[in-house]
């Protein structure tokens, strides 16, 4: 299991670039580029919310299927999506105060998850710590 990390300043401060999880990596999201599976990628979403408990905590922001269907209805459910504030393009609990669920809530690979602007901030903190309660 990886290690549940978490620098409220510094996330904050990015605004949840890694929460862009609807957006290729090339345009700076997090869904991998050069894939089809866009599908696959909405379902494993889906599935680790419903694990975590986030459905049950409160309903999601939007549905990212209807958000990303290439048609008229998909185009017009993102603009009216924008219109309320809302990117299609992050994920569903996303908001401009950052991720609506609180953290138990959240799926393991969101509390896990440190990129490395974060992974160097954690390796500096370690360094400050005393000898024996470094990670
Ligand atoms: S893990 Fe990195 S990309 Fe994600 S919110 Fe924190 S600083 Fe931003
Ligand atoms: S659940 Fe929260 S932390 Fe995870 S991707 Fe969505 S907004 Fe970001």
């Amino acid at each position: 299991m990886g290690r549940d990390v978490c620098v409220p300043s510094i996330c904050a401060a990015c605004g949840g670039k890694c929460c862009q999880i609807y957006k290729p990596a090339s345009e700076g999201g997090a869904f991998p580029d050069g894939h089809t599976w866009f599908t696959d990628w909405l379902s494993d979403w889906y599935d680790v919310f419903e694990e975590s408990g986030a459905f049950s905590f409160m309903p999601p922001l939007f549905d990212p299927i209807i958000a990303h269907e290439n048609s008229g209805r998909g185009k017009r459910y993102r603009e009216a999506l924008r219109r309320a504030g809302i990117d299609p393009d992050y994920c569903q609990y996303w908001s401009l105060k950052g991720c609506l669920l609180p953290r138990d809530k959240r799926p393991a690979a969101c509390r896990e998850y440190a990129c490395e602007r974060l992974r160097q901030a954690i390796a500096d903190a370690d360094k400050n710590l005393p000898e024996g309660e470094q990670a």
